[in-house]
């Protein structure tokens, strides 16, 4: 089984070709999911976030306070060392799972979607890299509409991550999502049949939904 990356900036439309890719029966395992699942209500991850950094962590509904914790470890890099020994080793187990079932039924293909796939120096595991890219004004115009933030918050949050281009420059396919949404869809079936070539698998496998 080959597992292929998907990643791009903020805003930039990867969670829009993952969409596109499930939609023709292509397996996506998006790692912001996992990272979620793994802080999700009753779960031994949260338990021992909460052990670590102190109950001010939930909200008062005992779930996360995601925005709390996103702000800590913003400002603090020694606070995000923390909270990161307790997610990533339960992202990874929990993916592995998910991979190993995969592959027991018979996928041939698969996608993992992760935002920071660049900054976490996976470039070299999850070949081929497909890049989402879209210019800066296009990130910030649907970031913030879709999350109802400010354009200064979304700009924050495109400074925090690895210059785009620098991601495009180590991609094998790049997806240009700055045109019409069709467009881009249309891209991303050629980027999965030339990927689909590349590992000797007929495209027919994920037809067009
Ligand atoms: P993030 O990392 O911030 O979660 P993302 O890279 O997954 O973002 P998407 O959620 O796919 O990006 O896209 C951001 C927003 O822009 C969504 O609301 C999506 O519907 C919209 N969008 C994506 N591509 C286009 C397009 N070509 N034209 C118009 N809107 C688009």
């Amino acid at each position: 089984m080959h597992v292929f990356g998907l990643t791009g900036g903020i805003g930039s439309g990867k969670s829009t070709i993952a969409s596109r890719f499930r939609a023709r029966g292509l397996p996506v395992i998006d790692s912001d999911t996992l990272a979620r699942a793994v802080l999700a209500p009753g779960s031994v991850g949260l338990a021992a976030l909460v052990e670590e950094l102190g109950p001010w962590v939930l909200q008062a509904d005992g779930t996360l306070d995601r925005a709390a914790v996103a702000r800590l470890v913003f400002a603090d890099s020694t606070a995000r060392a923390r909270v990161e020994a307790i997610t990533h080793p339960r992202i990874r187990q929990l993916r592995e799972a998910q991979l190993l079932a995969l592959k027991r039924g018979g996928e041939p293909l698969v996608c993992n979607e992760v935002p920071l796939l660049v900054e976490v120096g996976l470039t070299n595991v999850l070949r081929p890299l497909v890049v989402v890219s879209a210019s800066e004004d296009h990130q910030l115009a649907r970031a913030s509409a879709r999350d109802g933030a400010s354009l200064e918050a979304v700009r924050a949050r495109i400074a925090a991550q690895l210059p785009l281009r620098e991601k495009v420059a180590l991609a094998d396919h790049v997806i240009d999502n700055d045109g019409e949404l069709c467009a881009t869809l249309a891209r991303a079936d050629e980027v999965l049949a030339a990927i689909c070539r590349t590992f000797e698998i007929d495209p027919e496998r994920y037809p067009r939904p």
